[in-house]
C-alpha cells in the first residue's frame, strides 16, 4: 500500500479525496464532529503541499428513492460543509453550477449534478485555493451499482486518489472500491492511523488483554470476538449481545431484544472461550416502554422484563478485569444508554476504560454508537485510540480483507 505521507510534491496536482464527513446532525448543527475532526489532518496536509482537493463523502443512508432526482435535502452535506469550513477557517459556499472568483479560497459545496459535462468542467477548472466538496455521493445511484463509467468520470477530474474514509472501506461502492482502479491511489493520514492502531490492537503482545463487547447484533460482532478472543484473556460481554449468551446458558431474559436465530453463534463462543467469557451477574430491567428501571440479580429476571443495562455488581466485576489490563478493545454500549435510567453501565465502563489507558495499557474503542457514548461521557481524549469505523473496525479486527483497502494494494 502506498501512503500519502510519502508524497511530498503535490503542487499543481488535483486529488480526489474520499473522506468521511458522515457526522450525526439535526439538519443544521453537527451533534458529534469526531469524524470531521479526524478528516482535517489529510485535508491540511494536501493543502500545505499545494494540491487541489475535490472531496467525496457520504452522509447518512439516503434511500434508493432519494437518488439524485428525488434526493432529500435533509441528507445534503450542507451542515457538514459549514462545520468543516469553520474548522478550516474558510467561508462555506454552496453552488450548483458556477464557482465565483474570490481572492480568498472558499469551501465550495458543489450541489450540481456532476454527471453533466458542463458541471464536471466547472469543478475541473476550480482554483486550487478552493476546497471542493461534492454533494452526498450516495445521491448518485451509480455509487451503489459500481458503475465503471461513473468511476471513470470522477477519476477524470484528478491526478491522484486518496482514501481516508476508514468507516466505509468494508463497503463495495464505486467511490471506495472502484475509483482506485483508475488513478494512482494512496492511503490518507487518517486511514493510515486506523490501520496502524488496529494492527497494534491485534499484534501487541500484552497481557492481560481484556476484550469488551456489547451493543446489539451478534452477527456483526462474532468475527471480531472469534479473532481477538484467541489472544484475549477475558471477554466481558454486555448489552443486548450478552442477553443471547445468558439465554444460551438457560437464564430467563424476559422480553429482551435478542437475535434468537443466532443462538448457535453464542453457543459456539461459549464453547470455545468457556473460561474467558464473563457475563453480567446483575442487570437493570425495565418495561416495554423503557420505564420502571429496577436492578435485579440475573436469576430474578421475570418473563415480562426487558434487560436494558448491566447492573452495579457487574460494573464492579468488570472493573476488576479492567484494573489489571495491559491491552483493551471495546465495542458496543452496555445498555440502552440513550435513556438515562439505562445509561449507568455504559457511562461507568467508558470512564473506567478511559482512565485505564496510558503508556502501560493500550486501549482501542470504536463503533458508531460507542462513539456517541464516548462523546456523552466526555472522556474521548483519554482513550489511546478511537476508531472512526463501526462495521469497518469490526471486520478489520475479525482479520477480514476489506475491499477499500484491497483496492489500494
Ligand atoms: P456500535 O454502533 O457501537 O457497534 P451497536 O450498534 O452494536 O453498537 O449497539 C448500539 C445500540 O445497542 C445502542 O443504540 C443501544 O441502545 C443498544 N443496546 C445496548 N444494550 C441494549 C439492551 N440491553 N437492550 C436494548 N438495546 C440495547
Ligand atoms: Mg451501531
Amino acid at each position: 500500500m502506498k501512503f500519502l505521507r510519502e508524497l511530498k510534491d503535490l503542487s499543481g496536482k488535483t486529488v480526489l479525496l474520499r473522506t468521511d464527513l458522515d457526522a450525526p446532525h439535526d439538519g443544521n448543527k453537527i451533534m458529534n464532529d469526531y469524524r470531521i475532526q479526524r478528516s482535517l489532518e489529510t485535508i491540511k496536509f494536501l493543502q500545505e503541499h499545494g494540491a487541489k482537493i475535490i472531496a467525496i463523502s457520504k452522509l447518512g443512508r439516503p434511500k434508493k428513492s432519494d437518488n439524485w432526482e428525488g434526493r432529500d435535502q435533509s441528507e445534503s452535506l450542507r451542515p457538514v460543509a459549514e462545520h468543516l469550513a469553520n474548522l478550516l477557517g474558510k467561508k462555506p459556499l454552496a453552488v450548483s453550477n458556477k464557482i465565483p472568483k474570490y481572492d480568498v479560497g472558499h469551501l465550495i459545496l458543489f450541489t450540481g449534478d456532476i454527471r453533466l459535462k458542463e458541471n464536471l468542467q466547472v469543478v475541473k477548472e476550480a482554483p486550487q485555493k478552493d476546497l471542493i466538496l461534492l454533494e452526498n455521493i450516495r445521491f448518485y445511484p451509480e455509487e451503489e451499482t459500481l458503475d465503471q463509467n461513473f468511476a471513470k468520470l470522477l477519476a477524470s477530474m484528478a491526478d491522484i486518489y486518496v482514501e481516508d474514509a476508514f468507516a466505509v472501506v468494508h463497503r463495495t461502492e464505486t467511490s471506495v472500491s472502484e475509483l482506485p482502479k483508475f488513478l494512482p491511489a494512496y492511503a490518507g493520514l487518517n486511514l493510515e492511523r486506523e490501520i496502524k492502531s488496529l494492527d497494534k490492537a491485534m499484534e501487541l503482545k500484552a497481557s492481560p488483554f481484556v476484550l469488551m463487547m456489547a451493543g446489539i447484533k451478534i452477527s456483526d460482532k462474532v468475527g471480531a470476538i472469534r479473532n481477538l478472543g484467541k489472544d484475549a484473556n477475558h471477554i466481558l460481554l454486555g448489552g443486548g449481545l450478552a442477553n443471547l449468551f445468558l439465554k444460551s446458558k438457560g437464564y430467563e431474559i424476559g422480553c429482551s431484544k435478542v437475535e434468537t436465530d443466532k443462538q448457535s453463534l453464542a453457543e459456539e463462543l461459549l464453547r470455545n472461550y468457556k473460561d474467558k467469557i464473563i457475563l453480567p451477574i446483575d442487570v437493570v430491567v425495565g418495561s416495554e416502554d423503557y420505564t420502571n428501571p429496577r436492578v435485579v440479580m440475573i436469576e430474578q429476571v421475570k418473563k415480562d422484563d426487558l434487560i436494558l443495562d448491566i447492573g452495579p455488581k457487574t460494573i464492579l466485576e468488570f472493573s476488576k478485569y479492567i484494573k489489571n489490563a495491559k491491552k483493551m478493545v471495546w465495542n458496543g454500549p452496555m445498555g440502552l444508554f440513550e435513556k438515562k435510567p439505562f445509561s449507568q453501565g455504559t457511562m461507568s465502563l467508558a470512564l473506567l476504560f478511559a482512565s485505564k489507558c496510558d503508556e502501560n495499557c493500550f486501549g482501542v474503542a470504536g463503533g458508531g454508537d460507542t462513539l456517541e457514548a464516548i462523546a456523552a461521557a466526555k472522556i474521548g481524549e483519554h482513550i489511546s485510540f478511537i476508531s472512526t469505523g463501526g462495521g469497518a473496525m469490526l471486520e478489520y479486527l475479525a482479520g477480514e480483507k476489506l475491499p477499500g483497502i484491497t483496492a489500494l494494494n
